[in-house]
């Protein structure tokens, strides 16, 4: 497999989806999604000048981490149960999937003990999916003020999955819920949330259209994974 070929195929997809949209191409960051992936594939991508990547199991990741190369950056994008905050809060510099308060206030004590601030996302299910995880919108707004007055933690936006389709125009108006409910959040805060993470390998042109600022991409960077 040609990992830089891939890509170089993709950051030609996210330039022309930005140019679609008139927007400006480093208005979109691409993150790697590396869950599934060994730490030599991982190597071979960023030597394409990724510095960003995801991984969604804390155990994965814990093994994975110290044996990259370079001096890359992770997220946390997979769903966090309380019990892994510790860890996760070592691992990550920023956790993605921020899905209730009771993670976020376990989050706020592990960075409190290491003296750290922790930015965060909050994860939204914005289809209402029952397989999926995330807050539901209205939770959200009801939720947000203790999230954000918890001292750690800083909120830089808003993360979504959107459900599969093989016709990603489908998805575009669960992207465009997103971005309003983001909206809706950051008057409600009274401050701006630069980060609005949607879009993977299936729909992140879409989504780009739609407003996206990180695009988290797997399967078409690092082809199929051993486990989905
Ligand atoms: C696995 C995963 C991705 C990447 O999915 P691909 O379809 O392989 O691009 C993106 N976001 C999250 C949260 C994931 O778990």
């Amino acid at each position: 497999m040609d990992l830089a070929a891939n890509v170089e195929a993709i950051q030609q997809r996210l330039n022309a989806a930005c140019d679609r949209a008139g927007r400006d191409p480093s208005s979109v960051e691409l993150m790697a999604v590396s869950k599934g992936h060994p730490p030599e594939a991982i190597t071979a991508v960023a030597e394409t000048g990724i510095r960003l990547f995801g991984e969604s199991k804390v155990q994965e990741a814990k093994v994975k981490i110290p044996q990259c190369l370079g001096n890359l950056h992770w997220q946390m994008i997979g769903h966090l149960q309380s019990n892994k905050a510790k860890d996760a809060v070592h691992l990550f510099e920023l956790i993605q999937s921020v899905d209730s308060l009771g993670l976020a206030q376990e989050l706020n004590k592990r960075a409190e003990q290491m003296a750290k601030t922790l930015p965060v996302l909050l994860e939204v299910n914005i289809s209402g999916e029952s397989s999926k995880f995330g807050y539901g919108p209205e939770s959200v707004m009801a939720e947000l003020d203790q999230l954000n007055a918890l001292p750690r933690l800083e909120l830089h936006g808003l993360m979504t999955i959107a459900p599969w389709s093989q016709d990603a125009e489908r998805v575009r108006p669960f992207f465009r819920k997103l971005r309003e409910l983001k909206e809706r959040c950051e008057e409600k805060l009274g401050a701006p949330l630069p980060i609005l993470s949607m879009g993977m390998s299936g729909d992140f042109e879409v989504a780009i259209e739609e407003g996206s600022t990180l695009v988290r991409v797997g399967t078409a960077i690092f082809g199929e994974r051993t486990y989905s």
